[in-house]
């Protein structure tokens, strides 16, 4: 099946009520049952609600997964990965990443025992020297948030796997479009379902997908036990996102190509962060991974002052200055002040995130508009 096609049908049955193509609302909280016990397997909606299994299914499909479970945010889909943990566990993280993951990591669940070492991961062989018998679990983004860096999922995937160490890969950027995870050897695959599964800019929600039929019950148990459930309407939301996905990431992966190669004909632009040039270090390793390159770069001015990225920032008319990605409008964002803010200065310095780094989420609007906007912008 194509993947078209595959996008528009993930998930939906017509409801079995009425025959309503779409996936209807369940805003409800409870369910009725006939005598103690006997139900229509639907008991309390922390732990079932159909709409949110629609999804579920969906997200499955698309990532070539088993088992989908959606999580009120990005971030909680995270957290409920790490509760698989225990006090004493290693983890190892990927250097450059989402600025919010390392702040659940670092701030959060560090001072519960779980001890965390941040790597670089371009070189898949960098990971060996921290493995010993308490690693538990290699985490990594691929393309990177916001350096564009390539992880080769599949080496990576090889070493974990000879050490019975659990891989979960961070696809938000990529989307299932681009990129399938599971299909390189990882366990788990997350998502800011925020990102281009929604695709419009209205909801906030995280999904993981996986095969395990014992990681699904340990997530599972772990999403009604702590809790962290998205709203059915939110989980509609998402549905209707991911119909669209498959064109609208088509666009982004066009547009995205137009602008990164204007950026760098640009000669007050120093250099561009784009996983698509030739000459990117990871390209290789993308062009096997990934079906497209999608429409997230980031780039330094010559002049690299703060007050100059400021300027830029401050300027554009249809790039919008806001955090977050993924949505049909572009987007114009600071990491060092916005984003990734959460990690220390020395720390986002050390991974080549520099204080007038400017990074784009490259909308489905018309390429030349996007262009024009950024010429002026940059002057
Ligand atoms: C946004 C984002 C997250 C966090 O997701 P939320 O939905 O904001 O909680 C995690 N990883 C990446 C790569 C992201 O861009």
């Amino acid at each position: 099946m194509g993947l078209g096609t595959k996008m528009i049908h993930a998930g939906a049955e017509p409801d079995p009520c009425t025959g309503a193509i779409m996936t209807p609302i369940y805003q409800t909280s409870t369910y009725v049952q006939e005598s103690p016990g006997k139900h229509k397997g639907y008991e309390y909606a922390r732990s079932q609600n159909p709409t949110r299994f629609a999804l579920e299914r969906a997200v499955a499909e698309i990532e070539n997964g088993k088992y989908g479970l959606v999580f009120s945010s990005g971030v909680a889909a995270t957290d409920a990965v790490i509760k698989l943990l225990k006090p004493g566990d290693e983890v190892i993280a990927a250097a450059d990443m989402y600025g919010g993951t390392y702040r659940l990591f670092s701030k959060v669940f560090q001072k519960f025992g779980i001890i965390f070492h941040y790597v670089n991961m371009q070189d898949a062989a960098a990971i060996k020297p921290f493995i010993n018998k308490n690693t538990r679990l290699i985490w990594t983004e691929t393309p990177t948030n916001p350096l564009m860096n390539v992880t080769d999922i599949e080496a990576v995937a090889n070493i974990a796997k000879a050490h019975n160490i659990l891989l979960c890969v961070d696809n938000t950027f990529a989307s299932p479009y681009l990129q399938n995870p599971l299909d390189f050897g990882a366990d788990i695959v997350m998502h800011s379902a925020t990102k281009y599964l929604g695709g419009h800019s209205d909801v906030i929600q995280g999904c993981l997908i996986v095969n395990d039929d014992k990681l699904r019950d340990d997530l599972y148990f772990i999403q009604k036990s702590c809790g962290a459930v998205p709203g059915p309407q939110d989980c509609f939301l998402v549905l209707r996102g991911i119909k669209t996905l498959h064109v609208r990431m088509q666009r982004h992966c066009e547009n995205g190509e137009q602008v990164a190669h204007y950026l760098r004909s640009n000669d007050k632009v120093q250099h561009v962060y784009w996983c698509g040039f030739e000459d990117h270090p990871g390209y290789a390793v993308a062009k096997k991974q990934m079906r497209g390159f999608g429409g997230m770069m980031s780039f330094t001015l010559k002049d690299d002052s703060i007050a100059t990225a400021n300027k830029v920032l401050s300027s554009t008319k249809i790039f919008s200055l806001a955090e977050s990605l993924g949505g049909v409008e572009s987007l114009i964002n600071h990491p060092a002040s916005m984003t990734h803010a959460s990690i220390p200065r020395e720390e986002r310095l050390k991974n080549g995130l520099t204080d007038s780094l400017i990074r784009l989420s490259v909308g489905i609007e018309d390429a030349k508009d996007l262009i024009a906007d950024l010429a002026q912008a940059i002057g």
